[in-house]
């Protein structure tokens, strides 16, 4: 059996900067809680991405969750989440005993629908929140969602998890809403084995989130709390591995984008194949490059050959309004996120393959047509 072809897995740097930096976490005995490389890797990842302020935490669904409490929602608050999205985005709407309506996609972005999203304003004017994601590394269409939720005056949170490295009209994506959260998961664009960021220009609002992420200790000597805490800071020795991986970020994004051009080369011209958006509003980090099919071969056609050459490949997110634990939740738009849904392809899309790995990949590919 020849390797197996991933779809997104960790990629550390050659030059080994993770390592430097994890050392000096042991050699200083800075292994927990706190330390040099959380301090940095936020000011670096906040001066990366154009933002004031960024908390460490220990995932991107801790930094989502505490978004929604520093935007003050709360039991039975509606907030606005795309359906097409990982269960991630979601399931802290749930944590606050909040509800989520869930808002189609629209073929131009794969993200959040503008105009669904209008339509939801009017069917639920209290909305406390709203959530956009830039599936996939796409950036959603920010200008106008961020002009509807500046109308409505209601706090927006960009899941921006699966976009580091993504540019929307040349600003970063995760800095156009009230808050923005990164991932570093270990599928995604860079990695800390596991972890989470929480930006915003609102200072006060991330210093506060720093609290509750450290079980909101208040200032005494004793162990005192006014407020509910969480234990959801991320550790100095995983802040390490952070601060290399951010050394390589744009390399990473390169090859991402290396990828998607070498796919839409060689697969974009078959019968029945569309490839996700390729807007010029967006310098996309590309991180799972996906297609659609719309012909006689269909998805499961090309999960199964690429399986059988050991070559990872999955379905688009399934949408939350479809799933079992979501659908009692309300739902606003059309048909659009099923069907990508029905039709869309992840292809492998890791940073480590070589041409040869690629060439494999659209070989079986190509042979289904
Ligand atoms: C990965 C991901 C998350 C969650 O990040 P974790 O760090 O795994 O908690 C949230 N939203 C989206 C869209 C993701 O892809």
């Amino acid at each position: 059996m020849r390797d197996r072809i991933y779809l997104s897995s960790p990629h550390m740097s050659d030059e080994g900067y993770e390592q430097e930096y994890v050392k000096e976490a042991f050699e200083t005995n800075w292994i927990a809680p706190l330390g040099i490389n959380v301090n940095e890797f936020e000011n670096e990842l906040a001066a990366k991405v154009g933002s004031k302020a960024a908390a460490a935490l220990s995932s991107g669904t801790a930094a989502i969750h505490l978004a929604l409490r520093a935007a003050e929602v709360g039991e039975g608050d509606i907030v606005f989440c795309p359906t097409l999205t990982f269960s991630a985005t979601a399931n802290p709407i749930i944590y606050e005993n909040a509800k989520p309506v869930f808002i189609d996609s629209d073929y131009e972005t794969w993200n959040m629908c503008p105009k669904a999203l209008e339509e939801a304003f009017r069917k639920y004017p209290e909305v406390k929140a709203v959530i956009v994601v830039h599936l996939y590394g796409l950036s959603a269409d920010m200008n106008k969602i961020v002009d509807l939720c500046t109308k409505h005056n209601v706090v927006l949170i960009e899941d921006a998890a699966e976009s580091l490295g993504t540019y929307y009209k040349g600003k970063h994506t995760g800095t156009f809403g009230d808050y923005g959260i990164f991932s570093f998961n270990g599928n995604k664009i860079i990695t800390t084995s596991g972890g989470g960021m929480l930006v915003s220009n609102n200072e006060s609002k991330i210093a506060k989130a720093r609290f509750w992420a450290t079980q909101s200790r208040d200032q005494a000597r004793h162990y005192q709390h006014s407020e509910l805490g969480f234990n959801y800071r991320m550790s100095n020795v995983v802040a390490g591995i952070g601060r290399g991986q951010l050394k390589v970020l744009n390399q990473r994004v390169e090859k991402k984008r290396y990828i998607y051009d070498f796919y839409k080369r060689e697969l974009g011209e078959l019968e029945g194949v569309g490839l996700m958006p390729d807007n010029d509003w967006d310098y996309s980090n590309y991180w799972l490059s996906s297609i659609t099919l719309t012909g006689k071969v269909r998805p499961i056609d090309i999960y199964e050959a690429l399986e059988a050459g050991n070559i990872e490949s999955r379905p688009v997110w399934k949408p939350m309004h479809m799933q079992p634990f979501f659908e009692k939740y309300d739902f606003v738009g059309t048909d659009v996120s099923d069907k990508l849904y029905e039709n869309g392809v992840c292809l492998p899309s890791d940073t480590k393959m070589t041409d040869e790995d690629l060439e494999r990949v659209v070989e079986i590919i190509k042979g289904l047509w």
